[in-house]
């Protein structure tokens, strides 16, 4: 199994990916500061897993100073606005999280697609993002499975449209997170049967869209309900590059255990 497991990252060159969604936690920056140094002592440990943490806004500061250019990880934002500056009441703007060191976007949240965000503003959000040279984190799910599998169609569209005018050239900076809405913060996963052949799924849509040498230039990540319980065989059976990871990446503890699990080397 190790040696498939090296075998399926080495094809891609790239070390797994995992991404920690703090949504609008923790509550004050005491907590913030105690979360972030636990993460950097341990984590400058672990060369061989892409780590980003994507804090609320107010905490890019912060997180920022304590990282201090190390590498322990790499630091994201949970949204973006598309506009650069002007007027545009509450928004935040690529350039002014980039101040803070930030180089990955998580775009499509379907936590914000339930605030009414459409596939046109996680497209014009998406293109902005590579335009910076930042990663893009788009996340796609659905909100149930039917028996007929429509909802492979509804997947397929939210990539198709996200991707409209992307480039091969610039697929390195794109990261898919599968995230079944279903399995969101509810405890309940998607099976790592279901996780693999969704996997499949957006790699052929991948596929049919750049080819699939330029396919396996995006890191396709699970979400919903990871732990430390899970992770490896949601990781080994479901094939994934990584994780997105919400409640569990909320103490230093858990995340770190994920993180271990999906190391290859
Ligand atoms: C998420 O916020 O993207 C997420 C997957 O949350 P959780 O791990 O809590 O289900």
């Amino acid at each position: 199994m190790q040696a498939v497991l090296e075998f399926m990252h080495m094809k891609k060159g790239i070390h797994p990916l995992v991404i920690g969604n703090w949504k609008m936690n923790p509550v004050s920056t005491n907590l913030v500061t105690n979360l972030t140094k636990q993460l950097k002592t341990t984590l400058s440990k672990i060369t061989d897993v892409d780590v980003v943490i994507a804090p609320p806004m107010i905490y890019l500061e912060s997180v920022h100073k304590i990282r201090n250019g190390g590498h322990a990880f790499q630091i994201g934002v949970q949204n973006i606005y598309h506009e650069k500056l002007g007027a545009h009441t509450g928004e935040v703007s690529i350039p002014m999280v980039q101040n803070f060191g930030v180089t990955h976007c998580i775009v499509g949240h379907s936590e914000r697609r339930t605030d009414g965000e459409s596939d046109a503003q996680v497209h014009e959000k998406l293109i902005a993002v590579i335009k910076s040279g930042m990663t893009a984190v788009l996340c796609v799910g659905e909100k149930t499975r039917d028996e007929s599998a429509e909802y492979l169609r509804g997947i397929e569209m939210q990539i198709r449209t996200a991707l409209a005018q992307v480039p091969k050239s610039k697929l390195g900076q794109i990261v898919i997170a599968y995230e079944p809405i279903w399995a969101i913060g509810t405890g309940k996963t998607a099976t790592s049967e279901d996780v693999h052949e969704m996997k499949l799924f957006i790699e052929k849509v991948l596929s049919d869209l750049y080819g699939r040498n330029y396919a396996q230039k995006v890191r396709v990540l699970y979400g919903g309900s990871v732990n430390e319980k899970n992770a490896q065989e949601l990781f080994v059976s479901g094939t994934v590059d990584g994780f997105l990871v919400g409640g569990a990446s909320l103490q230093a503890e858990s995340f770190v255990s994920i993180i271990k699990q999906v190391r290859i080397s």
